[in-house]
């Protein structure tokens, strides 16, 4: 190897100019409720471990993602879930933001708060619970939701309600994925509606497209939910990883050649991501996070090329897995249960634990009731629901 060689391979390529990364101290690195610094931890670290230690963090685990089982299928316990899904995200997001030279204890953070507004039953859930909640006047967002959760709903500390986390990673919850209007919105005033969230937090939205996307063809396909024909058939960028792997292990076991193509997929997303970020940085001659707030649009995103390949896997994923034939049944089954709880609980509020009843008072009745089911995993509400049905 010569000289040359080797050092272009030790320095990362991507890496953006350093005040585009957010700083860990300043304004973003503030607390509602001040706190002394710790002693060897960034505040962002902090952030990140507060939110793995917390309550809503661990539900998780049960909660699901895209499916825990298919109609008519055996149960399995290797498919992801909400926990699992968070994990990856959390990866690619790492992996993302050290490359461009980013904050990573704060990309990490954001990207282990991502889903931590999630009712059960995946998005079937939550339409379920925004569909009731909309009889009442209000709503339901999972972004919101988790806000509500880390800075009021989790009780850990003697002093103050929530988790008390830092400006950036509260902002990154709710526009990691969504730009919300300040007109609409008056509650959100603090967190800079006008202007676009800081890298990190664009980045985790890309960072959970490309887990999901691969992670949903993977468990599409071990399931036998998809076909691998029908894959390679209607999602090109699958087909070329696919081809790929074929042409490098033409002898090897068709599940390892599968396997070959997903990660392939998953690398090539990472990248193609990566070097759009820096083309637009270096195309808007951007060198401060001022200028990434205030840039014409999220410099976060992949090139046109791959785009219209996401957008075609994300499609093809829509209409075959998320909304095959046969997956009504389990939608239908989330919107009973979800809506059913929802009437029970609000004609009967006493059937609510106590330490749920005592915030009716001051959140309102539908509030409560929904911070309750929110909270649910799949087995929790399945049974909260047998159980009530049974008495
Ligand atoms: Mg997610």
């Amino acid at each position: 190897m010569t000289d040359a060689s080797r050092s272009r391979e030790s320095q990362p390529t991507h890496r953006l100019p350093r005040e585009i990364a957010v700083p860990d101290d300043g304004l973003l690195a503030q607390r509602a409720y001040p706190e002394p610094p710790h002693a060897y931890r960034t505040p962002f670290a902090r952030d990140g471990a507060r939110v793995l230690h917390a309550r809503a963090f661990r539900r998780l685990a049960g909660k699901t993602q895209v499916f825990t089982r298919m109609p008519g299928d055996r149960a399995t316990d290797h498919f992801r879930s909400r926990l699992t899904h968070t994990l990856e995200v959390t990866q690619i997001a790492r992996t993302l933001a050290t490359a461009l030279g980013l904050n990573v204890q704060l990309t990490e953070a954001l990207a282990l708060v991502h889903d931590l507004g999630h009712p059960p039953f995946g998005h079937a859930g939550e339409k379920a619970l925004d569909h009731a909640l909309k009889a009442h006047g209000l709503g339901f967002d999972h972004n919101l939701h988790a806000l509500r959760i880390v800075t009021w709903f989790e009780e850990r500390y003697a002093s103050f309600r929530g988790l008390n986390l830092t400006l950036a990673v509260r902002e990154g919850i709710i526009k990691h994925s969504h730009d919300y209007e300040a007109d609409e919105h008056p509650e959100l005033a603090e967190y800079f509606l006008d202007q676009f969230p800081p890298l990190e937090a664009q980045l985790i939205d890309l960072a959970d497209e490309i887990a999901y996307l691969t992670a949903d063809l993977d468990d599409g396909l071990d399931a036998g939910a998809l076909q691998l024909d029908q894959v390679r058939d209607s999602v090109p960028l699958f087909r070329g990883c696919h081809d790929a792997a074929l042409a490098q292990h033409s002898s090897a076991r068709p599940r390892l050649t599968t396997s070959e193509a997903i990660r392939r997929m998953l690398n090539s997303l990472v990248t193609d991501l990566m070097q759009e970020v820096r083309r637009r940085i270096d195309a808007g001659g951007i060198t401060t996070l001022e200028q990434v707030r205030r840039a014409p649009a999220r410099l976060a995103a992949f090139s046109p090329a791959m785009e219209e390949k996401r957008a075609n896997a994300k499609r093809f994923l829509y209409d075959r897995l998320y909304n095959s034939p046969g997956m009504e049944e389990v939608h239908a089954h989330a919107g009973l249960v979800v809506e059913g709880l929802f009437e029970r609980f609000m004609q009967d509020p006493d059937l609510l634990p106590e330490d749920h009843r005592i915030l009716i008072a001051t959140e309102g009745l539908a509030r409560t009731v929904t911070d309750y089911i929110a909270g649910m995993t799949d087995n929790f509400i399945e049974q909260t629901w047998a159980d009530l049905n049974a008495r």
